[in-house]
C-alpha cells in the first residue's frame, strides 16, 4: 500500500480549473491540464512513494517483482503488465474525433509500424503499443460527449430539418440506405472530401444550424437538460446545433464538424457512466470524468484536431453499427460501493462513497492490483500489517496483490474514492477470491 504521484498531460483541449483544483494546485493554472494519468503505461508511469521520502516508478516496480505487484492471474494473462490505465479527464474545448483499436488491428497496426521503422513518438505513428482501448468513462462534473452513430433515420429527420439545400444530396444518400452502409457511405464521403466541396457544404450548414436554433426561439446559451439525448423522437435538435456551432467555432473549416451530425450527442450527469467499445467514433466535448480503459494510448483520429489524422487507418477501423449507447448507473455490489461493469478483461470501475455522518470502514481484500483515487472528503486505510495512509481528495494509491488486507476509514464525510481493478476479478473483490465466478 503506497501513494502515488501521477503525471498531468496538457493537452491543449484541457481545463485550467478542474485538475488543478482536484490537486490542491494554483486554479486557473498557467496551462490547460487535460489528464491526470494513474498506472504504468510506459509513456507516463505514475510513481510509489514510499514512507521514507524514497520513490519508484511503477513501471519499474512490475518490472522488479511482477508477481508480488500483479499477482499470479495478471501475470499469467498479461505477462507482467498492469492491465488498466485510470484518468482523470478534464475537457474544456471539444477533443479530437476519434476511435480505438480492436485488440487484433492494435497488433497487427503495432507490428506494422515498427516494421516499417516509424519512431514510437514520431507524430505520425497511429500505434504506440500493441494492446486495444476500450473505455469506460464516469462523469464527476455534467459531461458533455459525442459517441456512436445517431440512428440513421433520426439523422435524415435532423438533415431535413436543417433545411439547407447543399445537405439534400446527402440526405436523399442517407434516406435511400439508412443503415451501416449507408454510414460509412456518408461519413466517408465527407471525411475525405476536398477543400472546395466542404467550404460549399459547411458555411450554409451553419447557417441551418444557426436558423433553426431561431425558429426554436432560441438562442441563448441556456445549459442542455440532462437526460435530452434519451428522448429523441420529437426533440427539436436544438441541442445538436448547438454542439455544431461550438464545434465549428473551435475548429473552423475542419470537416470533423460534418461528420459529427452523423453522432449521439450524450449528456452524462455526475456518477453516470458509458462503455466505449473498439470502433466506436466519439469525442469528449466539456466536462470532467473518471477514465478507465485497457493500458493503452492508441487513438486514431479522424479531425477536430491539430494532431496527426489518418483517415483510412480510421475508416478500416470504425465500426458503423448505430444507437444510444447505453448509460450506467452503477450497481450497488456493498453498503459503500457501486460497479460499472465493461466487456473488458481488463478493467473494472467501482465507486465507494460515504454520506456525511456515516462512518461504516470497508474491508478491500482482492489480491488483485488495484488503485483507489479519492475524488471527494479524505479517508484513511489501514493495512493489516500495521502500515497505514491518509489520502485526500487528489491523491490516490496503489495496492499491489500481495498486500495484507486493508480496511478504509471514512474522515467527516462526505467521501468519495473511485476503485480500479482488472476486469477479470471478482465483484465484490473486498469478499475474497473464493467468491464469485473464480
Ligand atoms: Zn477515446
Amino acid at each position: 500500500m503506497e501513494l502515488l504521484r501521477n503525471a498531468v498531460r496538457p493537452y491543449a483541449w484541457g481545463s485550467r480549473t478542474a485538475i488543478p483544483e482536484l490537486l490542491g494546485g494554483p486554479v486557473p493554472a498557467p496551462h490547460p491540464q487535460a489528464e491526470l494519468w494513474l498506472g504504468a503505461h510506459p509513456a507516463d508511469p505514475s510513481v510509489l512513494m514510499h514512507g521514507d521520502g524514497a520513490e519508484t516508478s511503477l513501471l519499474e516496480a512490475l518490472r522488479a517483482d511482477p508477481y508480488r505487484h500483479l499477482g499470479p492471474r495478471c501475470v499469467q494473462r498479461w505477462g507482467g503488465q498492469l492491465p488498466f490505465l485510470l484518468k482523470v479527464l478534464a475537457a474544456e474545448e471539444p477533443l479530437s474525433l476519434q476511435a480505438h483499436p480492436s485488440a487484433e488491428q492494435a497488433a497487427e497496426g503495432f507490428a506494422r509500424e515498427e516494421g516499417r521503422g516509424v519512431p514510437r513518438d514520431a507524430p505520425e505513428r497511429n500505434y504506440v503499443d500493441p494492446s486495444h482501448k476500450p473505455e469506460l468513462i464516469c462523469a464527476l462534473t455534467e459531461l458533455q460527449a459525442l459517441a456512436g452513430f445517431r440512428d440513421p433515420q433520426r439523422t435524415v429527420e435532423l438533415l431535413e430539418a436543417l433545411d439547407v439545400p447543399a445537405l439534400d444530396p446527402y440526405r436523399v444518400m442517407l434516406a435511400a440506405e439508412p443503415n451501416a452502409d449507408g454510414l460509412r457511405t456518408l461519413f466517408t464521403t465527407w471525411i475525405t472530401m476536398p477543400e472546395p466541396a466542404m467550404k460549399a457544404v459547411l458555411p450554409p450548414t451553419l447557417d441551418g444550424c444557426v436558423a433553426l436554433l431561431r425558429r426554436n426561439g432560441v438562442w441563448s446559451s441556456s445549459p442542455t437538460p440532462s437526460g435530452d439525448f434519451r428522448a429523441p423522437r420529437g426533440g427539436d435538435f436544438r441541442a445538436e446545433c448547438r454542439v455544431i456551432l461550438e464545434l465549428a467555432e473551435t475548429y473552423p473549416g475542419d470537416v470533423g464538424v460534418l461528420a459529427a451530425l452523423l453522432l449521439n450527442h450524450v449528456v452524462l450527469a455526475s456518477g453516470e457512466a458509458m462503455y466505449l467499445p473498439a470502433g466506436n467514433l466519439h469525442t469528449y466535448l466539456r466536462g470532467t470524468g473518471v477514465e478507465i480503459s485497457a493500458n493503452s494510448d492508441n487513438v486514431l483520429r479522424g479531425g477536430l484536431t491539430s494532431k496527426h489524422i489518418d483517415v483510412p487507418e480510421l475508416l478500416r477501423v470504425l465500426d458503423f453499427s448505430y444507437g444510444a449507447l447505453p448509460v450506467q448507473r452503477g450497481e450497488p455490489v456493498g453498503p459503500h460501493e457501486t460497479a460499472y461493469r465493461t466487456l473488458a478483461e481488463e478493467f473494472q470501475l467501482t465507486r465507494l462513497e460515504w454520506a456525511h455522518g456515516e462512518s461504516t470502514p470497508m474491508c478491500l481484500h482482492s489480491r488483485w492490483p488495484q488503485i483507489l483515487l479519492c475524488t471527494q472528503g479524505s479517508a484513511r486505510l489501514h493495512s493489516l500489517d500495521g502500515g497505514s495512509v491518509t489520502v485526500r481528495r487528489g491523491g490516490s494509491v496503489w495496492l499491489a496483490a500481495d498486500d495484507p488486507e486493508v480496511t478504509v476509514c471514512p474522515g467527516p464525510g462526505p467521501v468519495q474514492l473511485f476503485r480500479a481493478l482488472p476486469g477479470l476479478a471478482p465483484l465484490p473483490a473486498h469478499l475474497g477470491p473464493s467468491f464469485g465466478s473464480e
